[in-house]
């Protein structure tokens, strides 16, 4: 099939950029050198960026749609475990070719998540090469409110905000759409995060496997441990079906993928998150406690499950 031939500021003006007048803090978006932007008074500026890869982070085969969103999502998720409400973005798009089919899904996966959180595309930059996205996302958060993942204390509960292991689980088993949505369509939890600010001593969310990310509450919070009781972790059932428990027991403790939130709240504030405001449907879940003792201690899963390494590393 023949293309046209797309020029970069053709494929920027034609798929990315959009009116952004109005939108409150963007004083100047695409099309100038720079992008201007005031700040709220009374709040930090939360910048987070992530790097998506074909091949790594998504299948050539993957929708673009899909890969247009999850680029997104998975920025977004970091801004929730800040605790932020995202404000800005920019997109460092490189291409092999210029589809206008698959240029014009991937933009609408990608403004479909934007619109819905009010998230103005600010700039970015279009280069030709392997299929690779940058995403660099803004936010805003009261002045020193930020969830941390160091505030975690001995005592405290740990919670995920959701199920995990679904999206490794898709990896692993075909035409499962809860899974597929899941490893597809990641929800950043921002409400959820929010809500946590006051409550929560301490937040992450879970990319690169729950154990792997809670290990760096541990650390940072200076050198804790915990105890999981694997029997309360949040499964999907779609794989509990297709894999078998213990299968999908391993996916969600080592997975990744997941975008959900991990977070510590104090016993006393425990009664508080019955009534937040969460995107969640089954709200957060209780799986395990921080403790003095260095190590996370994983119980309830019989005493023949063993495994080594934890969380994925990208390595060369
Ligand atoms: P410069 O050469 O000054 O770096 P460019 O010519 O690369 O600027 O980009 C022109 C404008 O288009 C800038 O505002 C830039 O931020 C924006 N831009 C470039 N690529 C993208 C993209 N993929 N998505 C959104 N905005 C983009
Ligand atoms: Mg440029």
């Amino acid at each position: 099939m023949r293309h046209q031939l797309m020029r970069e500021f053709d494929l920027i003006n034609r798929f990315f950029r959009r009116p952004s007048a109005g939108t409150s803090g963007v004083d100047v978006g695409i099309g100038d050198d720079g992008a201007v932007l005031s700040a709220s008074p009374g709040v930090d500026t939360i910048v987070v960026t992530d790097t998506s890869v074909e091949g790594v982070h998504f299948r050539s085969d993957q929708s673009p749609h899909s890969i247009g969103y999850r680029a997104l999502a998975v920025n977004l998720s970091d801004i929730a475990a800040m605790g932020g409400l995202p404000r800005w973005a920019t997109l460092n798009l490189t291409l092999p070719h210029a589809h206008p089919e698959w240029l014009g899904a991937f933009a609408d996966g990608f403004f479909e998540l934007a619109d819905r959180w009010e998230v103005t595309l600010v700039g970015g930059d279009t280069t030709r090469g392997p299929l690779t996205m940058t995403v660099t996302v803004g936010g805003e958060v009261a002045r020193g409110a930020s969830l941390l993942r160091s505030g975690a204390r001995v005592g405290d509960m740990i919670l995920v905000s959701g199920p995990l292991g679904g999206a490794a689980a898709a990896l692993e088993c075909s035409n499962q759409a809860d899974l597929d949505r899941a490893l597809q369509y990641p929800t950043p939890r921002l409400m959820l995060g929010q809500s946590l600010l006051g409550v929560a001593t301490s937040a992450i969310d879970i990319s690169d496997g729950f154990l792997a990310d809670l290990q760096h509450i541990l650390d940072q919070s200076g050198n804790l441990g915990a105890n999981i009781d694997a029997s309360t972790l949040p499964l999907f059932d779609a794989a509990v079906r297709s894999l078998g428990r213990t299968k999908a027991l391993d996916l969600a403790l080592y997975g990744g993928d997941d975008y959900e939130l991990c977070f510590t709240v104090p016993p006393e504030k425990l009664s508080v998150l019955k009534q937040l405001k969460c995107d969640v449907d089954s709200g957060p879940v209780c799986v395990g406690e921080v403790v003095s003792e260095k190590g996370c201690r994983v119980h309830g899963i019989g005493d023949r499950y063993e495994r080594s390494g934890s969380g994925y590393q990208h390595e060369w």
